[in-house]
């Protein structure tokens, strides 16, 4: 008897496979779309900033059904010390206009929703499945294997997230070194919605985003973040794991002093927790992009190893969508010509070379070790907040000008001038 053999078959049930879903069920194929949690999202760990413009181009005005948080109109860049903090604050109306700029999400909604539009699309979702390898005939994967039970398809997609099990066992990629992965840990806080909006100032809908570096981390490459949901705050620390080790230091302490820092604390003060978690983000980029296509399996979202953390945002689930609808219309095109060999799967890196994806990738490249310099997390925070405090404090003592201040606190900060200007280069080629 002939076996049933799906179309595509798609692993896990984030916004990458679940994008992936929705495009190859609208086109008419018959997709299976498998996640190991109790339902999409259960398991999904994200800060929730969405930069939606591309799920707007697959699911148009996405925001009026789906249940996004707030409308991000404020973004807020802040660099601590132990003891202060100085504020990069912006905030524009023309982001509170569709098809907006960014909303925060939490995930356990957002993907639960992502996955049944997928479903209402056509693609047949089997949540509470953990898929245990690919399967393998004459060197091609046709199928998955789970729970001793084999599924095929002409197609596999591994959108499980940045531990890809499924790039792993289909020999795409190895486990993410160490050097190349951060540790991200955190909260959801629950507040009153009015405590919310009178604390950060928002009317109605408005949220804000603030992405913090310095003392967030203890001076450990990585960065904070702290983002406004309906009725809670998102709050988290992503952590180069490599330097952490090195220091000795393990993710909750370090989040610990964070949460009491006297930035964060009043911002979360009388909140209760709602919700804890911790996860691997790959930090690699383009220096760890495993191979993307092989024969019959594609890889997308956190699996590719897609993500940019610049310091000014973290960013993953916009590129998730955008490399799965990429992979779902080399799919498509697959599909016709009956042909989902290797050298046909090719035009999936190719078309991501055309997209955003791909380019973003290569403009924040540099970011990635730039972010890795440890002048950024200390001496930097410290020499900015010196000089502010030079220039506010009011003594009984004659003042100076701003360029002897700059140079007296740079002086003092042990930041050589040649350190100031390689730094200052490097940040404007990397960011
Ligand atoms: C602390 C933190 C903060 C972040 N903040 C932001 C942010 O503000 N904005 C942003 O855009 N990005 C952010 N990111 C990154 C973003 O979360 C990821 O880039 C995004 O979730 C990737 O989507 P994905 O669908 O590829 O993978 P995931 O969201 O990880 O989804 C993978 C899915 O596969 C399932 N799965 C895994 N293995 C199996 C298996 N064997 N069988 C079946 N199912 C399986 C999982 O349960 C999961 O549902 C953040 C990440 C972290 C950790």
């Amino acid at each position: 008897m002939a076996e049933d053999v799906f179309d595509a078959i798609i692993v896990g049930a984030g916004v990458a496979g679940s994008s992936a879903a929705y495009r190859l069920a609208k086109a008419g194929l018959q997709v299976v779309l498998i996640e190991r949690g109790p339902f999409p999202g259960s398991k999904n760990l994200s800060g929730g900033v969405l930069y939606g413009r591309v799920l707007h181009d697959l699911i148009p005005n996405f925001w009026e059904s789906a249940p996004v948080e707030r409308v991000i109109t404020n973004q807020v860049v802040s660099f601590l010390t132990a003891d202060s903090s100085v504020n990069l604050d912006f905030k524009t109306e023309t982001f509170n206009q569709p098809p907006y700029n960014g909303f925060t999400v939490l995930r356990a909604r957002f993907d639960r929703w992502l996955a049944e539009q997928a479903e209402a699309a056509g693609a047949m979702l089997v949540p509470g499945i953990k898929v245990d390898g690919v399967v393998k005939r004459d060197g091609k994967v046709v199928g998955i294997s789970a729970d001793n039970e084999e599924m095929l398809a002409k197609v596999v997609i591994a959108a499980d997230g940045a531990n890809s099990f499924i790039a792993q066992q289909a020999g795409l990629r190895d486990k993410i070194p160490t050097g190349h992965a951060a540790v991200g840990v955190k909260e959801v806080i629950g507040l009153p919605r009015e405590v919310i909006e009178e604390r950060f100032h928002l009317n109605g809908n408005e949220g804000t985003a603030y992405n913090i570096v310095g003392f967030a981390t203890r001076g450990v490459p990585g960065g904070g973040f702290l983002y406004t949901n309906q009725e809670s705050l998102s709050v988290g620390l992503v952590i180069h794991l490599e330097a952490m080790v090195e220091r000795q230091l393990k993710p909750a302490e370090i989040f610990e002093d964070f949460l009491v820092h006297p930035m964060i604390a009043p911002l979360i003060k009388g909140g209760k927790l709602l919700e804890y978690g911790a996860h691997l983000v790959p930090e690699g980029g383009l220096k760890m992009m495993p191979p993307l296509a092989a024969d019959g399996l594609l890889l997308v979202g956190d699996a590719a190893g897609f993500g940019v953390n610049n310091g000014f945002v973290v960013r993953g689930m916009d590129l998730a969508i955008g490399s799965a609808v990429a992979a779902a219309e080399t799919i498509i095109e697959a599909q016709a010509a009956d042909d989902f060999s290797a050298a046909r799967l090719q035009s999936y890196p190719s078309r991501l070379e055309k997209s955003f994806v791909m380019q973003d990738m290569r403009t924040y490249a540099r970011a990635v070790d730039f972010m890795k310099n440890e002048r950024l997390f200390e001496a930097y925070p410290a020499l900015l907040s010196n000089i502010l405090a030079d220039i506010y404090r009011q003594e009984a003592q004659p003042k100076k000008n701003l360029v002897p201040t700059l140079l007296k606190n740079l002086k003092a900060s042990k930041i050589s001038l040649l350190d100031l200007l390689k730094d200052a280069l490097a940040g404007g080629r990397a960011l």
